[in-house]
């Protein structure tokens, strides 16, 4: 299949197997049903609608069964179009999507322990164990690698020991919907980053909503604060013990947003392409124009380029590359592009695209959150940076 959506312009779905484009289809089918209709509402009310969870997770997308039933690996360019395809319609809906299937279940995988991630993972999987990634603080976002301010100290005691955290957290995207915060703190023995799984409803952790945004209205973030907030040893992601370790992490994550910042700029397009098709000027419709003609030529490219460079970054990590330049290289340049097609689809549909009915407001607007979030342009270019160098230039 060559014609997968109208973005996919030099085909790379076709790198995707029969069993692959199946699951994604069935996305697609719940995303119209069940997603799109409720979109503009809740932007505008800054809610989430709670009953898209559960045809989402219905469709079992980390482990889909076409995929297994065909004797096939769930492969990471499943998983990048599988973020490409929900961010086409919603970027929201993507990012909290993902804070289960990218954040929670990375940290897992990559920082849990054999035993840990074998029980942790089907139900991590599954939904049936509900979490999110906490590591930004109010006063440390592009420098939480040295500045990480939490602290969590180990108690011994007969049952194991525990461990005290105390500390605040920023931006934690769906923490309200979650069963645990993957909460990364500095031990005060070592004073090396460690990550606990704490329950959202432990005695001593309190969250508030974050208000009036103007970008992801629909995605929640939280504002944490952590006082004396008691775990079991137990619940310490065995495998991370330095930052080192949540670099590692972030790595796969910033792959899994490029996807994300790749179909957020095909969603806009898509939408500006029906827009100026529909719309009439001058008694032609406005994709006649050619300065109109120009503008869609540029956004098709920025997307293309973007798909191109996402599809081959995940080709080299399904074959075991992985370089934290690479994927912050891809971060930085599909948001910048996102940035640019969001602006151009949002431009050509004049006064109504920033009306929440013809879809360009609310992709241009959240096209600021993705151009933020993990990790900004310019830390993604300064670890570029570093990596051609030989130099860091942002300690
Ligand atoms: C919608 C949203 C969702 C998020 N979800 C999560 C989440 O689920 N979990 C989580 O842990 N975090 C999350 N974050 C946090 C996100 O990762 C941070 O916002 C991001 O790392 C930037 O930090 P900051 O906002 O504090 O900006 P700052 O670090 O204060 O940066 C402000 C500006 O200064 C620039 N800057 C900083 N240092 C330098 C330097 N040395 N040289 C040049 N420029 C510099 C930055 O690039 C940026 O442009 C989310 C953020 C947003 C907006």
């Amino acid at each position: 299949m060559t014609d997968f959506c109208p973005s996919d312009q030099y085909s790379f779905a076709r790198l995707l197997t029969d069993a692959e484009r199946a699951a994604l289809l069935r996305l697609r089918a719940v995303l119209d049903e069940h997603v799109r209709p409720v979109l503009s509402d809740h932007w505008e009310r800054g809610e989430f609608p709670e009953a898209i969870i559960d045809p989402l997770v219905q469709l079992d997308l980390m482990r889909p069964a076409e995929v297994l039933a065909a004797g096939e690996k769930v492969r990471g360019l499943f998983d990048g179009f599988r973020n490409f395809e929900l961010a086409r319609v919603d970027a929201s809906v993507v990012t909290f999507y993902n804070a289960q299937s990218g954040l929670f279940r990375t940290a897992v995988n990559l920082g849990g322990s054999p035993e840990q991630v074998a029980e942790l993972d089907p139900l991590i999987a599954s939904y049936a164990y509900k979490g999110v990634f906490a590591l930004t603080e109010p006063e440390h976002g592009s420098d939480i690698a040295g500045g990480l301010d939490t602290r969590a100290t180990f108690v011994p005691g007969t049952d194991g020991g525990h461990w005290v955290i105390n500390g605040a957290k920023r931006w934690i995207g769906g923490a309200a919907q979650a069963d645990v915060l993957a909460v990364f703190a500095r031990d005060t023995a070592d004073s090396k980053v460690k990550c606990f799984l704490v329950p959202t409803d432990a005695p001593g952790l309190t969250m508030s909503k974050i208000e009036r945004k103007t970008s992801l209205r629909i995605m929640q973030n939280a504002d944490i604060e952590l006082k004396d907030v008691s775990v079991p040893a137990s619940a310490r992601l065995a495998n991370i013990n330095s930052f080192a370790d949540v670099a590692a992490c972030l790595r796969n994550m910033r792959s899994d947003v490029a996807w994300i910042a790749a179909g957020t700029a095909a969603g806009a397009y898509e939408a500006a392409l029906k827009y100026v098709t529909e719309r009439q000027q001058f008694g032609k419709p406005l994709a006649s124009f050619q300065l109109i003609q120009e503008k869609l030529a540029t956004m098709l490219t920025n997307v293309t380029a973007s798909l191109a460079m996402v599809v081959s970054l995940t080709q080299a990590q399904d074959e075991g590359i992985y370089k934290d330049e690479n994927s912050a290289m891809a971060k930085m340049f599909t948001a910048r592009m996102l940035r640019q097609t969001a602006a151009l689809a949002r431009e050509v549909c004049g006064g109504n695209g920033i009306v929440l009915d013809y879809d360009v407001a609310r992709f241009h607007a959240d096209a600021e959150a993705i151009y933020s979030y993990e990790g900004t342009d310019e830390i993604n270019a300064l670890i570029l940076g570093r990596a051609i160098t030989g130099i860091g230039a942002f300690r």
